[in-house]
Formats: structure tokens, C-alpha cells, sequence
């Protein structure tokens, strides 16, 4: 069935009198995810938790339309793991103006950047599209800090770990290997101990700070933990989205 609030489904006769509120865009990453996830793993969730997220403000009446994923993202510190592709920041700020461009002109003013990918940095290019298009509300959400991770799984990590292991068990268990594949994503820590507390910052050189591309350990993953938290995470953004649709850019604060 055709989805009418997916763009890629959808069709001219369908929306050619449609008036959209807002915009999502996915934006994932090409790259390995330990030894059993597929390098599409960050696409797959966007793709997805978008779609279901979407599909349940549609049905509370958003006017909502989800673009096709970009699959694409920065990977600059992963340089020497193969077949990880990278495109540069200012790629990304490209691939973002002409979108915003064509928006701004289509007068879809509302814009959500539906982030799975760490290195994935839009503050920046944010500003400074806000600044060229005053009309046009741009926000991100990294979907991945939207609930408390430690509700829902034993072992944290931000790559590959338990929790997108879990996601991948529940929604694409055929592109997942088997268990004795499953690397342990042991990070190693920065000798220069600041690093670690979050007021010093580096790129990670990937091949250096962990031996099987994975951070955070996935052994205790299951696909009922994938999907407790893809339905909590859908819920929640559905409502996001609806909100967001909802709300008058012109009077924001109260
Ligand atoms: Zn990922």
C-alpha cells in the first residue's frame, strides 16, 4: 500500500493540491557497525523509525512529508575502515542549501533533519542556512538521544552497541550474522584522561579506539528490546512531529 506522507511512494495525482506543514528528512551514514550490522544500519533506522513515526502523525491529521534518505554521511575519522564513505561537511551543507532552496520555494516553511549518525554535525550549517531563508524553520533531532538509553539496555555505546543491535534484531533480523560473529566493542579510553570528560574533544581515529569498529557491547542484545524501544521512540516522535506541525513559527516562546 502506498503511503501517501512518504514522498518516494507517493505520486503527482496524489499531492498536487496537497499543502505539506513540514518536512523530515532521514540522514544516515555508509559504514561498518562492528562485524554483524550492515554499513546501511544507520539508513535502516532513519528510514524506518521516520516512516512509523510519520505514520502515526499522519493518522492524527499532520500534514507531513517524509523525504527520501540520504545515505550518506561524515565519516572523516573513518578514513581507513573499507568501504566507509565519506562526504565532507561542506558536502552536507551543499546537499542541505539547494533542499532548503527548493522548500523555501515550494513553501514548505518547516524543516526536521531526522539525524541517525554521530558524526553527522548540522548546528553549524543550520545557522547558517537560517540566516539565508528567515522563512524557514530548521531544527535536528538525533532520534538516538530522544530516550534514556539506560531503560532500555544493560550495556551502553554509541556504535553498533546493544541498542542498535536490539533495533536491528527487531526490524531486519535477515541482515544481522549470527552471535559468534558479534564483535565485543571495547572502546579504548584517550591517554590524555580530559578527553574523557567531555570537555576536550578529538575526532576518534576509528581503527585506533576500537579493534572490530564497534563502541559499546552488543552481547546482551535481543529483538524484544528492539522493540520496546522502536515503539516507545515512535510514539514519542510522532507526537514531536505532530507538535511541531502544530506550532506557529512566528510565536514560539512563551
Ligand atoms: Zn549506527
Amino acid at each position: 500500500m502506498m503511503r501517501p506522507y512518504i514522498l518516494a511512494e507517493t505520486n503527482w495525482y496524489t499531492i498536487k493540491n496537497e499543502s505539506f506543514k513540514l518536512a523530515i528528512l532521514p540522514w544516515g551514514a555508509t559504514e561498518a557497525h562492528n562485524y554483524h550490522l550492515p554499513y546501511s544500519t544507520d539508513n535502516i533506522e532513519s528510514d524506518l523509525i521516520a516512516a512509523e513515526s510519520a505514520k502515526l502523525a499522519w493518522e492524527n491529521g499532520a500534514k507531513i512529508i517524509v523525504l527520501p534518505t540520504i545515505p550518506f554521511g561524515v565519516n572523516t575519522g573513518q578514513r581507513d575502515i573499507y568501504l566507509d564513505i565519506n562526504i565532507n561537511p561542506s558536502t552536507q551543507f551543499a546537499i542541505l542549501s539547494d533542499i532548503i532552496d527548493g522548500l523555501n520555494h515550494q513553501k514548505i516553511y518547516k524543516l526536521l533533519i531526522f539525524n541517525s549518525h554521530g558524526g553527522n554535525d548540522f548546528k553549524p550549517i543550520v545557522r547558517e542556512l537560517g540566516l539565508k531563508y528567515p522563512k524557514m524553520f530548521i531544527c535536528v533531532c538525533n532520534w538516538y538521544q530522544a530516550l534514556d538509553k539506560k531503560q532500555y539496555f544493560d550495556n551502553q555505546g554509541d556504535h553498533a552497541d546493544e541498542m542498535e543491535t536490539s533495533l536491528m534484531l527487531y526490524v531486519r533480523p535477515d541482515l544481522v550474522l549470527p552471535r559468534e560473529t558479534w564483535g565485543e566493542g571495547r572502546e579504548k579510553t584517550n591517554k590524555v584522561k580530559s578527553f574523557s570528560e567531555g570537555w576536550l574533544w578529538v575526532e576518534r581515529k576509528w581503527t585506533q579506539v576500537t579493534d572490530d569498529t564497534g563502541i559499546g557491547n552488543p552481547h546482551l542484545s535481543s529483538p524484544e528490546k528492539g522493540k520496546r524501544y522502536f515503539n516507545d521512540l515512535t510514539e514519542k516522535i510522532s507526537q514531536l512531529i505532530f507538535e511541531l506541525c502544530d506550532t506557529d513559527i512566528d510565536n514560539m516562546y512563551k
